[in-house]
């Protein structure tokens, strides 16, 4: 499953690419809403969105599509009982939330010189982004992050 989600969505968008789902947020140069709306019927992903006019568009050429909450977290929560996506981090399945390329775990010694020392003597997981050359590893950003999923399984479970 793919999803194509606008600029207004980046927080949404970051979630379900750290819970390994799909999202496409860069379509290219050109009106966003005709591309999403093209790559949607290409590509047969779901168009998330907040912009009445787009909705609308999509529903009238059978395109799926779902208007989002504004709040990322209650988004996140509808969106992913509604596609069966789990609230969980799986760091073989995570994406990079920037970029959308599968993360790459790496090991403690070949994170040498690309982050924190003291992240390499933790024993953390280091993963890579081989597209943007980015590492992430489970910090105290990735404990908030794991508190924000427990608030999305607590809104979904309502
Ligand atoms: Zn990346």
């Amino acid at each position: 499953m793919e999803f194509i989600a606008d600029e207004m969505l980046g927080k949404l968008a970051r979630w379900l690419r750290i819970l390994g789902v799909s999202v496409i947020t860069d379509l290219g140069m050109g009106n966003f809403d005709d591309l999403a709306l093209k790559a949607a019927e290409e590509r047969n992903c779901v168009i998330l969105t907040r912009d009445e006019n787009l909705f609308k568009r999509a529903v009238k050429r059978n395109i799926r599509v779902e208007f989002v909450p504004e709040d990322p977290i209650r988004a996140l929560a509808e969106i992913s009982a509604k596609y069966g996506i789990q609230l969980e981090i799986n760091l073989d399945k995570t994406r990079c939330p920037t970029c959308n390329t599968p993360l790459r775990r790496v090991r403690p010694e070949e994170a040498i010189g690309k982050v924190p020392d003291a992240v390499v003597r933790s024993g953390k997981q280091i993963l890579v982004c081989n597209k943007c050359n980015k590492y992430y590893w489970t910090g105290t950003h990735y404990e908030n992050m794991l508190s924000e999923l427990e608030i999305a399984r607590s809104l979904r479970g309502r």
